[in-house]
């Protein structure tokens, strides 16, 4: 008998957490080592977020709070959610935590019994699967391919929706592919799910803001507000704010919801840090600016990989409206041989070729459920990020 609880058998540990440690390992044994396998901005948390975490300490900031944060925490959420998602939430509608990982944590440990069936698009950032079946939820996969834009359609929902379906998870931009659901797309989704009452929504919003070209974004609570009741809308300050080390995220949902988050928080972490959610609010509340000129590098990082990797033999990268990733095909190279006479039989393989080859970490694909693809990472400095490409190009070309 194991000591390990029979339940970590149903859960694999995070695929894209073990890609950046293995590529961290490597270059702490003095490899060339790109790594473009974590989904982490490279630019710094803005300078007054950070002045005003320090304030924060020098004025006593290092104390317990209550569960979901401190009132001037909760204000900035609320208001962020009317200013940019046009959604009211009261207080008591507000769910803080260490980071979008543990409010999806807290709300599957909350509501899912064995046996219940989450449904999720695949392809599908690496968690949604396993954080359910911690709790012996079943993940009810529905392939969305490049062909459909990587977008689940109402038909498909449809089809994936049984009387045991508790959740489907939404997210747009999407973590592994990019792709984004524009309002009619969502729409569509709603539709379906206005007539199965049974169903709820989590909607993963946390690449927000990182959209490009003239992409809109829409969340589906907002989209159709009769949806609002059994949404969970989640969101947080990793990714745009450039605050993943910090560890904040957040949702708005019905009361009943909420309770039952705030009672699994209340047992195992209490809340976040006094001194990030201070960051947080200087964060929500403060200039935003800084976002868009991110955004304008990330946007055009995003071109350039995509250029690239479009030239690389064998790999077909498609251009995705948000997040910072990019899905590429290397449906072409499956089956060629490496010079050292291994065989790509699979994503995996690929990856792990273009690593031992040329020192560049990326993520297979079967690891968010669509093969064969692998994601690359572009909030990467630009010229990494080229050189990376060149390397891929030239491993690539290697193959016979
Ligand atoms: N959702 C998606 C789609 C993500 O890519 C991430 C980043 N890993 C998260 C949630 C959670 O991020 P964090 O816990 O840092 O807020
Ligand atoms: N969201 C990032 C990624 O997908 C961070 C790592 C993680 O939490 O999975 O790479």
């Amino acid at each position: 008998m194991s000591f390990v609880a029979d339940r970590l058998s149903a859960v694999l540990p995070s695929a894209t957490i073990a890609v950046s440690q293995k590529a961290r390992d490597l270059a702490a044994t003095g490899r060339d080592i790109i790594s473009l396998g974590a989904g982490e901005p490279d630019f710094d948390t803005p300078a007054h977020v950070i002045e005003a975490a320090k304030q924060a300490l020098d004025d006593g900031m290092t104390r317990y709070t209550a569960v979901n944060g401190i009132p001037e925490l909760q204000d900035a959420i609320i208001a962020k959610f009317k200013r940019d998602n046009d959604l009211d939430y009261s207080h008591d509608e507000i769910h803080v935590s260490c980071g979008g990982k543990p409010v999806i944590f807290n709300a599957m440990m909350a509501t899912v019994n064995p046996g219940d069936e989450i449904i999720i698009p695949a392809p599908y950032w690496v968690s949604y699967p396993d954080i359910p079946a911690f709790f012996g939820g079943k993940a009810v996969i529905v392939d969305c391919p490049a062909s459909s834009g990587f977008k689940m359609t109402p038909e498909q929902l449809e089809a994936a929706i049984t009387p045991k379906t508790k959740w489907l998870f939404i997210c747009s931009p999407s973590n592994p592919t990019g792709a984004g659901y524009t309002r009619d797309d969502l729409k569509g989704l709603a539709e379906v799910l206005l007539r199965h009452e049974h169903v709820w929504v989590f909607s993963d919003d946390i690449y927000e803001h990182l959209v490009y070209d003239d992409f809109e974004f829409a969340t589906i609570a907002q989209v159709e507000p009769k949806l609002k009741s059994r949404t969970c809308t989640m969101n947080g300050m990793s990714k745009a704010y450039c605050m993943t080390g910090w560890r904040v995220g957040f949702a708005g949902g019905p009361v009943e919801l909420i309770k039952a988050m705030t009672k699994v928080q209340s047992q195992s972490i209490s809340h976040t840090a006094a001194v990030s959610q201070a960051a947080s609010v200087a964060a929500l509340n403060g200039p935003q600016d800084f976002i868009a000129a991110n955004n304008e590098v990330f946007k055009e990082r995003r071109d350039l990989v995509v250029s690239m990797l479009n030239q690389a033999t064998g790999l077909d990268c498609p251009t995705p409206e948000g997040a910072f990733y990019v899905y590429p095909s290397c449906a072409g190279l499956i089956d060629k041989k490496t010079p050292a006479g291994k065989t790509i039989e699979n994503d995996e393989d690929f990856v792990t070729y273009i690593l031992e080859e040329e020192g560049v970490a990326a993520v297979h694909g079967a690891a968010f459920g669509l093969s064969p693809h692998f994601r690359i990472s572009y909030a990467t400095a630009t010229d990494l990020l080229e050189d990376a490409c060149q390397r891929i190009q030239r491993a690539c070309a290697a193959l016979t």
